[in-house]
């Protein structure tokens, strides 16, 4: 089985509660959605994957898609030192449009000894479903309809963060001024309804390097999420103001 890989290099994580960690980043390619402030075309699948020569360094070499697991591992292998890596970030896109070959990859990383971090949109629970048991850590986003126009994905995030939550899981809800505080309320309901423990992260949408959340409004929603959840956290994207990929 074969898949078509953007980039794969290292990093620093930017989002999230896990800011700061180094992680191996692989960029899978597609998406299901096409949300607003997205800063990817997804269409059409990438002839070259870009990976860095030495890690941390930036230079890319391309190698022909779509990789084999085997051409993924050795990659890995290769060019990157498991040691000095926190978790490989198996990122997108949507990485689980690729679940199948993910079923076939990430024990292997795993044996690596390294932890597998899956970045997703918190859409499609079926495949989540096939790869959870070999995940560490899920950073599933939830998106508000009016802010990332895809329409309403309720349904779907609530089935996924049910299966989600036999990983380590926090949710991410990526908010501007525009806003829905409606929506921004159902979101904070549906992650109560499941656990009110679970990690729930405000990032605020990041326009040229400068967050599109004025404080204000986020002290505001982070307050009210916490009357029914017990961490809230308003994180922006650390990797974009350090100028990290
Ligand atoms: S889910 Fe992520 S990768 Fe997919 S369109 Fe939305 S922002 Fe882009």
């Amino acid at each position: 089985m074969r898949a078509s890989v953007r980039e794969i290099f290292s990093s620093v994580q930017g989002e999230g509660p896990y800011v700061g960690i180094r992680q191996i980043f692989i960029r899978f390619d597609g998406c299901n959605l096409s949300c607003r402030y997205c800063d990817t075309a997804w269409s059409g699948a990438a002839g070259h994957c870009r990976v860095e020569a030495v890690p941390g360094r930036g230079h890319l070499l391309e190698v022909a898609n779509p990789l084999s697991g085997q051409d993924l591992l050795g990659i890995l292998q290769n060019r990157f030192n498991a040691g000095g890596h926190h978790s490989v970030s198996i990122t997108g896109g949507e990485p689980l449009v690729h679940a199948e070959y993910l079923a076939g990859l990430l024990p292997a990383i795993r044996q690596m000894g390294l932890k597998v971090y899956l970045e997703t949109n918190g859409t499609l629970y079926a495949q989540l479903g096939r790869v959870i048991g070999m995940v560490d850590t899920v950073a599933m986003d939830i998106k508000l309809p009016g802010t990332a126009g895809c329409g309403s994905l309720w349904e779907k995030h609530s089935h996924f963060l049910t299966i989600a939550r036999q990983a380590q899981v926090f949710v991410k809800i990526v908010i501007d001024d525009q806003s829905d505080i409606g929506e921004f309320k159902r979101a904070v309901d549906l992650v109560c309804g499941l656990d009110p423990s679970i990690t729930t992260v405000i990032q605020p949408v990041t326009k040229k390097g400068r967050c599109a959340l004025s404080p204000e409004r986020g002290l505001e929603l982070q307050s009210m999420a916490l009357k029914v959840l017990k961490d809230v956290r308003i994180i922006p994207q650390a990797h974009v103001m350090m100028s990290q990929r």
